[in-house]
């Protein structure tokens, strides 16, 4: 293990180990198959790429997107790694030149689509070279039980027993016990060591808020975030088509992305978001895979997801080096009747197990249980923290309404009194006292509920029906989603059950130490000289700007200042190739500006 943390020092600048590196890099250059599960940007790639360096052969890496694979290749050639990748991209001396440096065994990763590996007589020819291991990449696709099932993967289960027992490695970010159980079966692994991460990504500040102006409420966040990379999902299309318009019309430097537009087009919107010519892409759920920009500060989610599996997998795109990120979500009562409507058509038992998935995700919209509680729970993990100092729960911008209960029974009780017929915005507005013709013409004015809640604005009094959908004391049915009181409700009505409303904080909220402590010491001034730098290098050798260094390298730079090469390479981050090819550059420009 002495060799491998050398490695790491020398070719990726890390001084240690992140949680279970250390015991699935052991694992795995000991000869013991594994499985291994960490959260995204939890550090799996590390784990299969660093061993090898300290051991005879060539590992093999398969993965399933090629733009994943060109990612890690470039990263790793840029610190000094002799990594390849075979795959359908390259032409065919491009291939042929690959081969040979193969059988000349001078490579020391080479990444794999699972196609070529399977592809004919070409298991011979990896068998004529000598494999340290291989490494399995987004595993769960081995899985029909997971979430991307790809069949070429189930055909990898040949590999043990054509490479004469090589010792395999199955990584991913998403696995169920199910799925755990069906990649060790699938890909006959022999007794794997099973190494199971905690899904917490302390370094996300989540906000959840209620939908009441997109384009206003998006602008407000994108304000606190200007020269950042960030992502925008929204549920449909013409939404993505719409938003993007409206905020390249702002200024702000957008493109959109999803799956109406032509590969092309998608493409190039991609490109400029990765090499940083625009800072926003605005994306149906079809963005994201295979995208490994580790610097993405914020994901906002400007239409509810339709489950919390969707909600972790795009909201954890942002802030996979670790650094704070900011992940904002606008909800609304309309986001869940058009998922509802979507899944009006799916057969039977798959409709109620969406619709059971979208009313948990909604009930953590309109909770107030710590958002990273909640999400571990829904995962089947326990929070370690009482306090996560990362989401709008315990930083303290929600405030509980006090008489939640006399609250909820006034609600309530209108629905009954509009004999159950009514939706959430017409039920609001008898309840705040409107006198729309159509509720003057329907006599609801002289209802007892009429006006109930009419010191409050029409919005609040919407956002609590919706939290008690979420609670489940009311259900929505039918084509216009009719509210409805379930039996919890009827409890709530004669005085049983504990009912939460929130309502927006008006104090202003508390800073989160997440985000304090990541810039403590930074002098943010050098920071933006650095990044500036980072981007004219990476144009120049036309390589996306987190390849040439994360954030958190340049956060440490502006932190530590180094005035020599000695000194640039204590950055966590700078390995021994970066320190040569970029030093002198960097030193330069933190010597330039301590200079004034
Ligand atoms: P995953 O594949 O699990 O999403 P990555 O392998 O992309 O995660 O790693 C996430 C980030 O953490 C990357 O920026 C990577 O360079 C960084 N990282 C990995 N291992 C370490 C380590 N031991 N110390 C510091 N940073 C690390």
């Amino acid at each position: 293990m002495e060799k491998i943390k050398q490695s790491l020092e020398r070719y990726w600048g890390y001084g240690d180990f992140l949680p279970l590196q250390r015991e699935a890099m052991h694992s795995i250059s000991s000869g013991r198959d594994s499985i291994v599960v960490l959260p995204t940007g939890g550090g799996k790639s590390l784990c299969y790429q660093a061993p090898v360096l300290s051991m005879d052969g060539m590992a093999v890496v398969v993965s399933p997107l090629i733009s994943l694979m060109k990612d890690q290749v470039d990263a790793l050639v840029d610190c000094g790694v002799a990594a390849m990748r075979l795959d359908s991209s390259l032409s065919g001396a491009e291939q042929d030149m690959v081969l040979g440096r193969m059988q000349e065994q001078s490579i020391k990763i080479l990444y794999l689509s699972p196609e070529r590996l399977l592809s004919d007589g070409f298991i011979d020819l990896l068998g004529k070279t000598k494999l340290s291991y291989i490494a399995i990449d987004e595993a769960h696709c081995v899985s029909m039980w997971g979430h991307d099932f790809r069949p070429e993967y189930r055909q990898l289960g040949i590999l043990k027993q054509a490479f004469g027992g090589v010792t395999v490695g199955a990584y991913t970010a998403t696995a169920t016990e199910q799925v755990r159980k069906d990649i060790a079966q699938q890909l006959k692994l022999i007794d794997p060591l099973i190494l199971v991460g905690s899904f917490d990504r302390p370094n996300l500040i989540y906000k959840i808020e209620p939908r009441k102006n997109m384009i206003k409420q998006v602008c407000e966040v994108l304000e606190r975030h200007k020269n950042q990379s960030g992502v925008v999902y929204c549920i449909r299309r013409k939404d993505v088509d719409e938003l993007c318009g409206q905020l390249q019309a702002k200024g702000y430097r957008a493109r959109p992305y999803h799956a109406g537009m032509s590969d092309q087009a998608r493409r190039d919107g991609q490109d400029d978001f990765i090499n940083e010519r625009v800072d926003i892409i605005v994306a149906t759920i079809a963005f994201g895979m295979g995208i490994d920009k580790s610097n993405v500060r914020f994901v906002i989610h400007a239409g509810m997801p339709k489950s919390l599996e969707n909600y972790q997998q795009e909201s954890g795109r942002a802030g996979r080096d670790g650094l704070e990120a900011h992940c904002t979500m606008f909800y609304s009562g309309s986001d869940y009747g058009v998922w509802k409507s979507l899944m009006r058509d799916m057969p039977e038992n798959a409709q109620q197990v969406a619709v059971g998935k979208l009313n948990s995700l909604y009930r953590f919209c309109t909770g107030s249980v710590c958002r990273h509680r909640a999400i571990l729970q829904y995962f089947g993990q326990s929070a370690t923290r009482d306090n996560c100092q990362a989401c709008d729960v315990c930083l303290g911008e929600l405030e509980c309404v006090d008489d939640a209960l006399i609250t909820a029974q006034k609600i309530l009780s209108c629905i009954i009194r509009l004999d159950q017929r009514f939706g959430t915005a017409y039920t609001g507005s008898v309840l705040v006292g409107s006198n729309e013709s159509r509720i003057v013409e329907n006599g609801h004015n002289k209802l007892s509920t009429y006006g109930l809640l009419k010191q409050y604005e029409k919005s609040v009094v919407l956002d609590w029906i919706e939290q008690l959908v979420g609670q489940g004391y009311i259900e929505k049915t039918g084509e216009y989603n009719v509210l409805g009181v379930t039996q919890s409700g009827w409890a709530v009505l004669k005085g049983k059950g504990t009912v939460r409303l929130l309502k927006p904080a008006m104090k202003a909220a508390k800073k989160s130490k997440v985000a304090a402590a990541s810039w403590e010491g930074v002098d943010e001034e050098l920071f933006e000289v650095l990044r500036k730098l980072r981007a004219k290098i990476a144009g120049e050798k036309h390589l996306p700007a987190y390849i040439v260094f994360g954030d958190a390298a340049l956060r440490d730079m502006a932190r530590r200042r180094p005035s020599n090469l000695e000194e640039f390479l204590l950055v966590s981050g700078v390995g021994r190739q970066k320190c040569d090819k970029y030093g002198e550059e960097f030193v330069g420009a933190i010597l330039a500006h301590s200079r004034g």
